[in-house]
């Protein structure tokens, strides 16, 4: 019998690998900008053609390799920046792997260029082809090294596919320059993609490179934390509550100086917002949490996004309490731009309550200024009546109040019947809640409440007759997702198609949301998707799936309302009231909360002493 197994040559476990670290050019441009920090540079630019597909380049002014480590370079599990096992627990680079210049070169025609400072006056470049090296030759060049990635993928056909459209590879590539970027503002930075300059950051301090990176507006809404405890250190900067956006994308956050997307440490932020802005709604912040190399392994994922920690819950706490700490001193309440009548010395300490109402009050009042939307129609598009608010890279701004009513109804509702169309309307409470009245008695009304009661009974009615109605998104979003919720993804993708999602995979751990319920199709369905996927994270089976359904049709409804207190037209109250008689409230509330109280004459009489 013939011999079954062998030892891989390296150029496929160099191309396997490649699988792990090179997802798409961004990912190559990660490392090669991790490569270039870890060489001391002080200067790191960027070029690509079409998207990167057909030309990456990077160019840094770093102390370069001579000849021989160059070659090395190349090799597998080279690297000049651990030696033994231990080094493991003491990661103070980037890069450890040995893994990113071989792989890369593995699918791709390359070449790396480089000169040692204080080294041979000539630098050497090597071309390699597909892991094949073809030539390697003196070259004229300053000091510091300069890597070419062309044609990426060209002998990987099935990553080739994957790859999305220039712009969208160009969003990609200018993300990562970007959180790089934020998180070395001594580095000067410049990106173009096909002659055009996408960024150019010069060298500063990290509050100017944060306003260049998310938008010049977001400079007066950021202030600094500092916080951490004997080997913690946390610092940054977080925003008031009234720079807000729809996604996680501007929450920068590093560990070490290395970015890292962690739940942990997104829940400990968002955990500090609660209360204090929308759920749905994430701030802007680059967080800086420094600690002992040995108390968190970076070494857990091969792009290196999500890290352990020793102590979780200690550090967990010491992040939520660090940005915790600058929202209760409320300091944009002070801030002249922000709000100038406020009282200039408010108390440095006030009650949990207390505090998150009046940071709610502050954000609330904001938020009334007129938001800017970035909106851009596409060829051949039709404007809907309420225009979507288009998430595009670092620039985006969110609406956060809405004029449209909360969902369209299935058909036109029937004016005639029903106890709340009977009702005579005396008008809104506080923007949340209508009041109204039936002979003699006052009917209070919680409007959101209500609506999203509606929308959850109408989600039920079309999944028990044929299925949730869907809508395919004029502009297909994608996510991020770890490697967890990815799988999830996959395995419920059927289901989820069921209740009105279509996700497709769309190279690494990015899914793309090309449908959604048309109830939520409007509203970046981006949070709830994560929501949902954490739901099903818990629940495992298909099986689970089926029970699980209301609660995840209770997250859609709520989703699709308008939440907070939100003013209501005459009209929108009368077609809400109406919309309430077609609905089953004889059916349990998706939050058991009760929607409607009645409080007679006879209970107000007694309040007034009529009695
Ligand atoms: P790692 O970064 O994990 O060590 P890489 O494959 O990314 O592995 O790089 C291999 C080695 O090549 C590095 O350890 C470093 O010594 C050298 N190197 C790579 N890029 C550069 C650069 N831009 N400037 C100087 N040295 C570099
Ligand atoms: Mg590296």
């Amino acid at each position: 019998m013939s011999q079954r197994i062998t030892i891989l040559p390296e150029t496929l476990t160099n191309k396997i690998a490649a699988g792990e670290v090179v997802e798409r050019p961004a990912s190559v441009i990660k490392e090669l900008i991790e490569n270039s920090l870890d060489a001391g540079a002080t200067e790191i630019s960027v070029a690509i053609n079409a998207g990167g597909r057909r030309l990456i380049r990077v160019t840094d002014n770093g102390y370069g390799m001579s000849r021989e480590d160059a070659l090395l370079a190349l090799e597998r599990h080279a690297t000049s920046k651990i030696r033994v096992d231990s080094d493991l627990d003491n990661i103070l680079t980037l890069g450890f792997r040995g893994e990113a210049l071989p792989s890369i070169a593995s699918v791709s025609r390359f070449s790396l260029a480089t000169r040692e400072t204080g080294g041979s006056p000539e630098g050497t470049e090597i071309v390699v082809e597909g892991g094949r090296v073809r030539d390697v030759k003196a070259c004229g060049m300053p000091s510091g090294t300069v890597i070419t990635v062309e044609q990426i993928f060209f002998n990987l056909p099935p990553r080739l596919k994957f790859m999305k459209s220039a712009e969208t590879e160009t969003g990609h590539v200018a993300d990562v320059v970007a959180r790089m970027a934020v998180s070395r503002p001594d580095v000067a930075f410049s990106c173009t993609s096909d002659d055009r300059e996408l960024l150019r950051l010069q060298r500063s301090d990290l509050l100017r490179r944060l306003t260049q990176v998310v938008g010049r507006e977001s400079s007066r809404h950021l202030y600094p934390v500092q916080g951490g405890d004997d080997s913690t250190t946390i610092t940054g900067f977080i925003s008031s509550p009234a720079l807000v956006r729809s996604g996680t994308q501007a929450i920068y956050t590093y560990i070490n100086g290395r970015f890292i997307r962690d739940k942990v440490v997104q829940h400990a932020v968002m955990q500090a917002y609660r209360g204090v802005i929308d759920r749905g709604r994430y701030p802007v912040i680059a967080l800086f949490i420094e600690l002992p190399p040995g108390e968190v392994d970076v070494n857990v994922h091969p792009t290196k996004h999500e890290v352990r920690f020793r102590r979780q819950t200690v550090i967990h706490d010491s992040i939520q309490q660090a940005v915790e700490e600058v929202l209760r001193r409320s300091p944009w309440l002070t801030a002249p731009a922000a709000a100038p009548h406020q009282a200039s010395h408010p108390p440095a300490e006030t009650t949990g309550q207390a505090y998150r109402e009046r940071i709610a009050a502050a954000a609330q009042a904001s938020l009334a200024l007129p938001p800017r939307l970035q909106y851009r129609a596409q060829p051949g598009e039709q404007l809907d009546t309420a225009p979507t608010v288009r998430v595009t890279g670092a620039e985006q701004i969110v609406t956060v109040s809405e004029s449209s009513p909360p969902f369209q109804p299935p058909q036109p509702p029937d004016e005639s019947a029903g106890y709340f169309s009977s009702l005579t309307i005396i008008g809104q409470f506080h923007n949340e809640y209508i009041l109204c009245q039936s002979g003699s008695e006052l009917v209070i009304i919680d409007q959101h409440a209500a609506s999203e009661r509606v929308a959850y009974q109408l989600l039920k009615q079309q999944s028990q007759s044929g299925g949730i109605e869907s809508q395919r998104l004029l502009f297909p979003e994608t996510v991020e997702l770890s490697f967890s919720e990815v799988a999830v993804a996959v395995r419920f993708n059927q289901d989820l198609a069921g209740i009105g999602f279509e996700l497709e995979p769309f190279g690494g751990t990015t899914i793309m949301i090309s449908a959604a319920p048309r109830m939520v199709a409007r509203k970046a369905p981006l949070s709830l998707i994560r929501d949902i996927l954490t739901d099903l994270e818990r629940f495992g089976t298909t099986a689970a799936f089926d029970e699980a359904r209301d609660s995840l049709l209770s997250r859609i409804a709520c989703h699709s309302v308008i939440r907070g207190s939100h003013p209501l037209e005459q009209r929108q109250i009368r077609e809400l009231l109406c919309r309430m008689d077609q609905t089953d409230f004889a059916a349990s509330c998706p939050h058991g909360r009760p929607v409607s109280h009645v409080v007679t004459l006879a209970e107000l009489q007694k309040i007034f002493k009529r009695t």
